[in-house]
């Protein structure tokens, strides 16, 4: 069966399954739901068998009440303060969760953090950059708490067809064209723990973690046979404190971790600019190009309108004169902020009033007459930890047989 996380199903399945519960906003708890396991929460106790088989985003109810917050807080303060509490006749409250299928999206905000990770933000503009897509290698190091392996199994997964039969005309996927994830971490314990966590989450085919350092040693990987293999990777992600080091295992030199027949696009990321300089003189010296730095400087804004009503603001027209009048009203409004917006891109100084910000409490509000008062923060927390981006190419080598061939290619058909 396809993983939930590379395939929505319509139904969560009554067998041991991983989900993800939400239980309010930002606040989400991973798990895998057995049958004989109860989720204990401050909203009340969920036996996993009243979640399996629902559909994704069901409401699920507490099976029992339980004590309110302010009895829970209550009861706390007398343990602490080691004194007796009444526990007759308390306030209980039944809860509910909601269960959602798992995706990569949904793991980096509930995962156990062993380590910094890298947030959706940061890891969808990586692997959109690197071009990762159906079929792609790619190399990732270190892997750390997993963000990202399980973020970019899902970009290259071509393997749509596993566990279902083939429609009309399709064909399969060979197993050696399939995309594949190459993680590699040097800490053992958290290799182990991925291992566990990509086996329950039913990715063991998809992405093959070694426990190595890089480093020192390059990216081959183990075969079984006792010799190495080569992931033939042409996507490459390196969140490691010295990607300058690795560097030297990631060229076309026999035997090579790349794909010799394709471009190779790599990505560095960095929290230090004097890392990403170090990174760049290496690359330059070994042959990257088009190398290119970037920081994601994602923030959530939270707009909206608040309308102020007044006495007489609130209640509705009257008349169907009035009606008319309140529109003209609005749209003369919404001519003037046009034309004092045209000023102001000319630099003009704008003079209609509903152009000016206020700046109060680190809110920014700004007039607009009838239509109410449009306001708009930034989400104070942000779940992102920002880090360079490097990014740079290596080129595919041509051998003098296939410049001659591309070169009578072009002469025929350009
Ligand atoms: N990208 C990961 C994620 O999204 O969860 C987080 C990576 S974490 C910041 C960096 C990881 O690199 C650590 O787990 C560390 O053990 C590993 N590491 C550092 N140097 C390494 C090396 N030379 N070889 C392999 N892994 C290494």
């Amino acid at each position: 069966a396809v993983s939930p996380f590379l395939a929505i199903p319509s139904e969560l399945s009554s067998e041991a399954k991983p989900a993800i519960i939400h239980l309010k906003r930002d606040q989400h708890q991973a798990l895998v739901l057995k049958p004989e396991s109860t989720l204990q929460t401050r909203f009340g106790n969920f036996p996993h068998s009243s979640i399996l088989g629902l559909h994704p985003g069901s409401q699920v109810r507490a099976s029992a009440a339980v004590p309110s917050l302010k009895e829970q807080r209550k009861r706390k303060r007398a343990s602490n303060s080691n004194t007796t509490t009444e526990t007759e006749g308390i306030q209980t409250a039944a809860g509910f969760l909601h269960v959602l299928n798992p995706t990569a999206e949904l793991w980096t905000a509930s995962l156990p953090h062993r380590t910094q990770v890298v947030y959706t933000p940061d890891s969808s503009y990586i692997l959109h950059r690197l071009g990762a897509g159906p079929g792609t290698q790619i190399i990732e190091a270190g892997a750390g708490s997993g963000s990202f392996t399980h973020a970019s199994v899902r970009a290259v997964y071509n393997g749509y067809e596993d566990g279902r039969e083939l429609g009309e005309g399709e064909v399969k996927v060979e197993d050696n064209k399939k995309g594949k994830v190459w993680s590699f971490e040097f800490h053992e314990e958290r290799a182990g723990k991925l291992r566990e966590e990509i086996s329950e989450h039913g990715l063991e085919t998809l992405v093959q973690i070694t426990h190595k350092d890089v480093c020192a040693e390059g990216f081959m990987v183990p075969s079984e046979e006792g010799a190495t293999t080569s992931p033939r990777a042409n996507a490459i992600f390196l969140d490691l404190p010295a990607p300058w080091l690795a560097l030297p295992h990631l060229t076309r030199q026999e035997p090579s971790p790349l794909d010799q027949e394709k471009e190779i696009r790599l990505c560095t990321f960095s929290p230090c600019i004097e890392q990403v300089t170090r990174t760049c003189n290496k690359m330059r010296e070994l042959g990257w190009v088009d190398i290119q730095m970037v920081e994601v400087q994602h923030q959530n804004m939270e707009v909206r309108r608040q309308l102020q009503r007044g006495y007489d603001e609130g209640a509705g027209p009257r008349s169907i004169a009035e009606a008319l009048t309140r529109l003209k009203g609005v749209n003369d409004l919404r001519d003037q902020r046009k034309d004092a917006q045209i000023a102001q891109a000319h630099g003009e100084q704008a003079s209609f009033a509903g152009l000016g910000f206020k700046k109060s409490n680190g809110r920014r509000k700004q007039e607009t007459g009838e239509e109410g008062r449009i306001v708009s923060r930034m989400e104070p927390e942000l779940k992102t930890h920002t880090s360079f981006l490097t990014f740079a190419t290596l080129p595919r080598v041509w051998t003098e047989e296939q410049e001659k061939e591309a070169a009578e290619f072009v002469k025929e058909h350009v």
